[in-house]
């Protein structure tokens, strides 16, 4: 069916991670017993905007051109919500599978929206922080109307972080003429940001480790941990394993990773990168490539960088029990059978880091009401939601005899279908 959509004059929505989107929610259609109707309009996403627009280089005499996308997914739940990420090759068929995951996630967590991603098409490292500011600008000006504390709500996602977001929240409130800092969360907290969201996607993605390896009776306490991708997500992530006492063998970034058996210090790491942006130069363990981390003897594997990082090539070298997935569509719908096979215990990208928007949910809430929760509330309603989502689609992988992602995709997708079925079909 998915094969039809992408054939029948719907071919910009073209990307590797669309179409494994689309195998991944064609393969629980039926086991969900979803209906048809409901499943043709989840397949594609309601909306979306495509805006081109020019910046200024630091040298002045230099404009360049650029594409941004914006797509929200289902507009049934309420407003929309998902990251907004700089990369060199994001298209809108990726922002609109990422869109679709944003659903399922918000969804299986039991949050009142729908899912929406954007993105610029840039490299991030090619930058300067003031260009990085007018094409924040100029892109939040292109999709204003498009955005809103009730409509659609931008997070950071890869390449952007909390001053992006306070930039377009500048942006949006003087074009609104009031500060209105419910339009994005993941700001710093002087203009309304929660406390706790920068580390929220690593550190939920962590807490879900004492549940997963009690299930298949491994350890946590010396457990070997790699991790690929250490920007925010994979930094925090691997900080709480650290401090859970797991040892963190591995690391690595776009630049290369490290390698060392007896444990990297993380902390350490993470003061390097913050000041210089990249794990390059940072002295300690073994060079390793993005390749061979892979392959490398471990008992958990964190991919918190790219999509499609984990294929059938590399899934087959696998030695990890347990994978943690922290990046968006990390694993192919190929790499998932082998690892399946294998008996590898996958906490899914829609369930794992999930995290991310539940504290970006408080954030918004907390806007909303302009009274704002102290550290301890959100870190415990935050561990509360999180486990108790894990334990839920546990239990529907064990009663129906399917893996965690299917399991997870079964709590989403059957949500959002229920909440359109019982909306109607307007008029
Ligand atoms: P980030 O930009 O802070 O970090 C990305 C990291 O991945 C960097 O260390 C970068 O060097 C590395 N990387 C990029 N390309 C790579 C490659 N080809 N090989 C190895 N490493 C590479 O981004 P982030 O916010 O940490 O997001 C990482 C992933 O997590 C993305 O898939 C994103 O969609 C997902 N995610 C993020 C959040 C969040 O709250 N930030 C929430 C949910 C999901």
């Amino acid at each position: 069916m998915h094969e039809d959509i992408l054939a029948d004059g719907l071919r910009e929505w073209e990307s590797p991670l669309y179409r494994e989107s689309l195998k991944q929610f064609d393969r629980v259609v039926d086991v969900a017993g979803l209906d048809d109707n409901i499943a043709e309009r989840l397949r594609v996403p309601q909306r979306a905007l495509i805006v081109s627009f020019p910046f200024r280089h630091d040298d002045y005499s230099e404009v360049q051109s650029v594409y941004g996308y914006r797509v929200q997914h289902v507009l049934s739940m309420g407003p929309t919500k998902g990251g907004i990420r700089y990369a060199a090759d994001v298209n809108l068929g990726e922002v609109a599978a990422l869109a679709m995951l944003m659903t399922w996630k918000c969804a299986i967590v039991g949050l009142p929206f729908g899912g929406a991603k954007g993105g610029v098409r840039i490299d991030p490292l090619t930058i300067s922080r003031p260009e990085k500011q007018r094409i924040t600008r100029r892109f939040t000006s292109e999709i204003i109307n498009f955005i809103g504390p009730n409509k659609d709500i931008p997070a950071p996602d890869m390449g952007t972080d909390g001053q992006t977001m306070a930039w377009m929240m500048d942006t949006y409130s003087q074009q609104v003429g009031h500060s209105e800092p419910a339009v994005v969360t993941g700001k710093p907290p002087e203009l309304g940001g929660s406390v706790a969201r920068i580390e929220a996607t690593g550190r939920g993605l962590l807490s879900l480790l004492p549940g997963s390896a009690a299930h298949i009776g491994m350890p946590v306490e010396g457990a070997r941990v790699v991790v690929h991708g250490f920007g925010n997500v994979g930094q925090y992530a691997a900080l709480a394993a650290f401090e859970m006492g797991c040892k963190v063998v591995a690391i690595s970034d776009v630049s290369g990773g490290i390698y060392d058996q007896a444990g990297l210090d993380i902390p350490a790491a993470m003061q390097w990168v913050a000041r210089t942006r990249s794990l390059e130069g940072f002295e300690a363990g073994e060079p390793i490539t993005n390749a061979d981390l892979f392959g490398l003897d471990c008992d958990i594997l964190i991919p918190a960088a790219i999509g499609g990082a984990i294929t059938a090539e590399n899934a087959g070298d696998i030695t990890a029990r347990i994978i943690l997935e922290g990046a968006n569509g990390p694993t192919t719908s190929g790499a998932d059978d082998i690892l399946r096979d294998k008996g590898v215990f996958v906490v899914p990208d829609i369930l794992g880091n999930a995290g991310g928007v539940t504290v970006s949910y408080f954030e918004w809430v907390q806007d909303l009401q302009n009274y704002f929760w102290s550290e301890t509330e959100i870190v415990g309603r935050l561990r509360e939601i999180m486990s108790r989502a894990f334990n839920e689609v546990l239990s529907i992988s064990i009663d129906r005899g399917i893996d965690l992602r299917t399991a997870a995709l079964v709590k989403g997708i059957r949500r959002v279908a229920d909440a359109k079925l019982a909306r109607g079909v307007f008029p």
